[in-house]
């Protein structure tokens, strides 16, 4: 009995790898290109971290022409979530990031689902076998328990290796007789490393890495028939042909293996990038940004608040390349996809997720969008999450059109609207609906002197046809008849002699409308609003407040 019948008991029906070289050949791209791919655990949904990573992947792909596919790994059944696979496709959907391969748009180099490409695995595990690289492990739970509390007790370290690695060296004929029996096993690589000798990550992005090599048995094939992450990465990146594997840097201490596993099964290294994740400060200390407990960590935070995609993709732009940020200022009218990536600006540490900064941007963003442009985005927005307002615009275009026009095309916009929803939280004073649901809008407003005359004002001064210099005018004409001063010096040299100065007067007119201090143009506000209303709004005012 040898290796090769050993093989043939446990893997009888499996085609020959060299069926699956022939059946994946070379991609025919130009030279240069990257082949690279995001592969996620099927865990239902996209989040900022792993956004992150997919960017890179398809950044440096479709800049290079190159392919960037989606891999679902799905080995770890244990750990299987419902529409695990379908969740992580509808995210991506949503965010309009499209893969050139995948399980929904398929590929030559498919199935992209890994539990569907369990004979593909076994066929290279039988591979090992044969050549004597791989062997059958029959240690039980009791005996790997054992096991470690030996290697504790004498401080050795931990794991399945050299001599510990007790079914290592167990007769074929012994391994037949026991797989016959119908004991449980395992399919394991028989490590060839010495952990004294010393191997080099030449990572893209963190530089020249030094680690001992790998001369663990790491398991290849598990007792329910499919591969572990480490063997079906090494046969699925060359069977795919990835050129280089951008991943996250909790990977790297895998290196030793995965280089490993491409030497004994003789396929060419691909280059490897380990990406730094964001993190998140807690107290004094810095941790890795969590999908379970930091909210700005999931998509729909982003989406359910009207933040929109290509905001996010900005952002990681700019933490994914240190000159970015510097470069899209300069080319404001350019995008992401104009601007190439390369792994030297790829920070080497974790970066410090900034929800601040990521509004700023928006906020950015928003000023550059045409009012139509964010009145329609908001139409469809509110559609989903907020009918009421929804209702309150959908016939109304041309006013909302209006309000954002404010300060819109000028050298210096606004800077006020970083999401969708801030569009209500900015202009809800401007509908009587919205205003009216408000239980005492004015609570914080007082005056120390009768306000009364700004109904007055309303009535027999204000005209809406007026140019905003003429209204300027009557502002100050009627403001110093009532006791307020036009100018800040005489303002500041007699404060005494006055009810307050012209911005005192115009506040109580902006806070009658808005009831906060702070508006965009009042002239425009006022006229956009119109005289009838602002005769209504002003007996709310002046009934809560005296
Ligand atoms: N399935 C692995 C993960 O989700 C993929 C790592 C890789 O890109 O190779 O972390």
């Amino acid at each position: 009995m040898n290796y090769q019948d050993l093989a043939n008991l446990i893997f009888p029906d499996v085609k020959d790898s060299s069926y699956f070289e022939e059946k994946y050949p070379n991609r025919n791209l130009k030279e240069g290109a990257f082949v690279t791919r995001f592969a996620p655990s099927p865990t239902g949904f996209v989040h900022m971290g792993s956004l992150y990573t997919s960017f890179s992947n398809i950044r440096l792909a479709r800049q290079t022409e190159g392919v960037v596919f989606l891999r679902i790994e799905d080995t770890d059944q244990k750990r299987e979530v419902e529409n695990g696979v379908e969740g992580i496709i509808n995210d991506f959907n949503n965010l309009n990031i499209f893969f050139d391969e995948g399980p929904t748009q398929g590929g030559s180099y498919g199935p992209y689902i890994q539990s569907e490409r369990k004979e593909i695995y076994q066929s290279f595990a039988k591979k090992l076998l044969q050549e004597g690289m791989a062997y059958p492990c029959f240690a039980t739970e009791e005996e790997l328990k054992n096991l470690r509390e030996m290697q504790e007790l004498n401080k050795e370290r931990l794991g399945y290796y050299g001599s510990w690695a007790k079914y290592r060296n167990l007769p074929v004929d012994e391994a037949i007789a026991k797989i016959k029996e119908g004991t449980p096993y395992i399919v394991r690589l028989k490590s060839p490393g010495d952990f004294n000798h010393k191997i080099v990550l030449d990572d893209c992005i963190k530089g020249k890495i030094e680690m001992p090599e790998n001369d663990m048995d790491i398991v290849i094939i598990k007792s329910d028939g499919l591969p572990t992450y480490h063997f079906a990465h090494a046969v699925d990146d060359h069977l795919m042909h990835t050129t280089h594997v951008i991943r996250g840097d909790e990977w790297v201490s895998s290196y030793p293996i995965h280089h490993q596993l491409f030497q004994v099964l003789g396929f060419e290294e691909p280059r490897y990038a380990h990406i730094a994740p964001f993190t998140i400060k807690e107290g004094n200390t810095v941790r890795k940004l969590s999908k379970r407990k930091d909210k700005e960590a999931a998509i729909s935070f982003y989406h359910q608040n009207g933040v929109p995609n290509e905001v996010i993709n900005l952002y990681i732009a700019t933490v994914n390349n240190s000159n970015f940020e510097e470069w899209y200022i300069n080319n404001p009218d350019k995008t992401v996809d104009d601007y190439i990536f390369t792994f030297d600006k790829m920070p080497v540490g974790g970066s410090l997720f900034d929800l601040d900064k990521l509004m700023n941007i928006s906020k950015v963003y928003f000023s550059k969008l045409s009012a139509e442009e964010i009145y329609n985005r908001t139409l469809e927005y509110t559609k989903q999450y907020d009918l009421e307002f929804y209702n309150l615009i959908k016939d109304n275009k041309d006013y909302l059109v209006s309000l954002l026009n404010i300060e819109r095309n000028i050298e210096r916009p606004r800077m006020d609207i970083g999401s969708y929803s801030d569009v209500k939280r900015q202009f809800w004073y401007m509908y009587d609906e919205l205003f009216d649901k408000v239980d005492a809008p004015y609570k914080e407003v007082s005056y120390s002197y009768d306000v009364s005359f700004i109904k007055e004002y309303l009535a027999n001064i204000y005209d809406e046809n007026d140019t905003e210099e003429e209204w300027f005018n009557k502002v100050k004409d009627y403001a110093s008849s009532k006791g307020f001063a036009t100018n800040r010096k005489e303002y500041k040299e007699n404060p005494e002699k006055f009810l307050g100065n012209i911005a005192d007067f115009c506040s109580i007119i902006r806070v009658m409308l808005t009831t906060t201090n702070t508006s965009p143009n009042m002239y425009d506000l006022l006229k956009i609003y119109g005289k009838e209303n602002l005769l209504n709004r002003v007996d709310k005012f002046l009934k809560e407040i005296n």
